[in-house]
């Protein structure tokens, strides 16, 4: 029995001691989990080294998946609206998800994206830490559910807990905000809540950037 059949995840493809070029290009060959078999490709991260924020969202969805380019899709440029409204510069920003292949369900020729379950979560985590590791960013944002599972390590609700500062997780330095994913808002349909989820997301993103000092 190999390591990998008795322990699923992705810490057998991280490499020790690389810089995020080796991660992005070691992380094509994951197969920490089954993920991958459908996915078109890994779609790892976008930003620099030195960027004080690491934001992380949930999954690439399809047009990531596609591109190979995470945050690139409707939920990424709404994002980076709400980054550029908190006066967030690109260089802040390092953007990554949680899971680093898109889940999806088949309908026809349509692929519907599909929550990543826990075990996907957990299966990922290593490149999130390896990540962490070497942006060593001065604050972590997680946008839903499913990335503060994977930053915390454990459940909570977001509107119990965004927009606060939160303490860093075990094994890691730095502070936590969480805040809605961006797709959330964009299935809101009225158009005044759409906008005044936007505007809380932006508060957010506020209260994390004032935890930037570089
Ligand atoms: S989702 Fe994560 S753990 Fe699963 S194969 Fe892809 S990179 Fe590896």
């Amino acid at each position: 029995m190999t390591k990998s059949d008795e322990r699923p995840g992705a810490e057998l493809w991280v490499p020790e001691h690389a810089d995020l070029s080796e991660l992005r290009h070691a992380a094509e060959e994951c197969r920490g989990c089954e993920l991958w078999e459908d996915a078109t490709q890994v779609v790892f991260s976008r930003g620099a080294a030195t960027a004080p924020m690491m934001i992380i969202g949930e999954q690439p969805g399809d047009r990531e998946d596609l591109t190979g380019e995470p945050f690139v899709g409707p939920a990424g440029r709404m994002l980076m609206e709400a980054a550029s409204a908190a006066d967030l510069l690109e260089d802040d920003l390092y953007v990554t998800n949680a899971v680093k292949h898109f889940r999806f369900e088949r309908r026809g020729k349509r692929r519907i994206h599909d929550k990543p379950a826990v075990g996907h979560i957990v299966a990922c985590h290593p490149w999130l830490e390896a990540e962490a590791e070497i942006v060593q960013p001065e604050v972590i944002v997680a946008l839903g559910a499913t990335a503060a599972r994977a930053v915390l390590g454990r459940t909570v609700k977001i509107g119990e807990v965004r927009g606060t500062v939160l303490e860093p997780p075990a094994g890691c330095v730095s502070p936590v905000v969480v805040t809605a994913h961006p797709s959330s808002i964009l299935r809101v349909r009225d158009s005044a809540d759409r906008e005044a989820a936007f505007d809380a997301l932006v508060d957010d993103l506020r209260t994390a950037a004032d935890l930037v000092t570089r």
